[in-house]
């Protein structure tokens, strides 16, 4: 689970925020009470197991070796390389995975799944590299990203994890990996704001681009990055501090939805939040 930090300094303290927690405020401020205040444990699911694996796959792509890389055989080889990793992680998350007792055709279909996520992402990448020109090495070089960029902010007490600053052309994107199964860009909309805004508070200028790789549907979406974006990041983050200041768990009210229970899974809380007199 993420961790949440208290600042000192200000009295009361504030709890460090990220998109996450906030959006967990925002979906079910009992979830959060939950998840940040009493810290109960979460268990992992195939949806969050799946997004690790394949965030890491994408993370540790850019340190693969160049040697005998060539235009022919970049994106065969890239392939390799992501399926090499992606083997690698899946045999790491075997016990999870025992954890969740997925039948073995349904596993075996998940793998197939995410594989055909980030061939689509190597795909893209290819398109990139061969508009960069040039030998394969220098343009993989002026590509690669900075990766999984830990930003905080005392100033917003908040902080959050970017998955990719990419910089090339002059030009700097803060892009995010999802493998969630729609491309609605506003969902991340918050997200994205508050990364722009700790990138202006570390480095005194904006982003010029923030989006998101949407792999499922193998397809790039961006927000603009302007005032608007940055003030509602701004608006949240002090209403998320100035709404769980206190202790006491009647301050966070339930809010049921459809997210307390689904089809195919269930909030992290379920089963203690039912049996939970408050
Ligand atoms: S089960 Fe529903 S009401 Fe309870 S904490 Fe989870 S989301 Fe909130």
């Amino acid at each position: 689970m993420e961790k949440v930090f208290f600042v000192l300094g200000d009295s009361p303290p504030h709890r460090v925020q990220s998109p996450s927690s906030i959006q967990t405020f925002n979906q079910c401020q009992r979830k959060y009470f939950y998840s940040y205040v009493e810290k109960l444990p979460t268990v992992p699911s195939v949806a969050t197991t799946r997004g690790a694996i394949a965030h890491s796959v994408l993370e540790h792509f850019f340190d693969v070796s160049l040697e005998g890389v060539s235009w022919e055989n970049c994106s065969s080889k890239f392939k390799q390389v992501v399926q090499e990793l992606l083997v690698r992680e899946w045999v790491s998350h075997k016990s999870e995975f025992d954890s969740f007792a997925l039948l073995q055709e349904e596993q075996v279909a998940l793998f197939e799944e995410t594989l055909h996520m980030v061939f689509g992402w190597v795909d893209q990448f290819v398109q990139r590299l061969a508009a960069q020109g040039g030998d394969v090495s220098s343009a993989f070089r002026a590509l690669t990203p900075v990766r999984e960029v830990n930003y905080q902010s005392a100033k917003w007490h908040a902080r959050g994890v970017i998955d990719v600053i990419e910089e090339f052309g002059g030009k700097v994107r803060v892009m995010d990996y999802k493998t969630s199964n729609h491309t609605n860009i506003d969902e991340y909309r918050l997200q994205l704001g508050i990364y722009a805004l700790l990138y202006f508070e570390k480095h005194g200028r904006l982003p010029d681009a923030a989006g998101v790789y949407f792999l499922r549907a193998n397809q790039t979406h961006f927000v603009n990055v302007d005032d608007e974006l940055l003030e509602r990041a701004r608006q949240e983050i002090l209403k998320i501090h100035e709404h769980t200041q206190s202790l006491e768990k009647h301050r966070y009210p339930r809010h049921i939805s459809y997210l307390c229970k689904w089809s195919t899974g269930q909030c992290d809380f379920y089963d203690h939040c039912r049996a939970d007199p408050d």
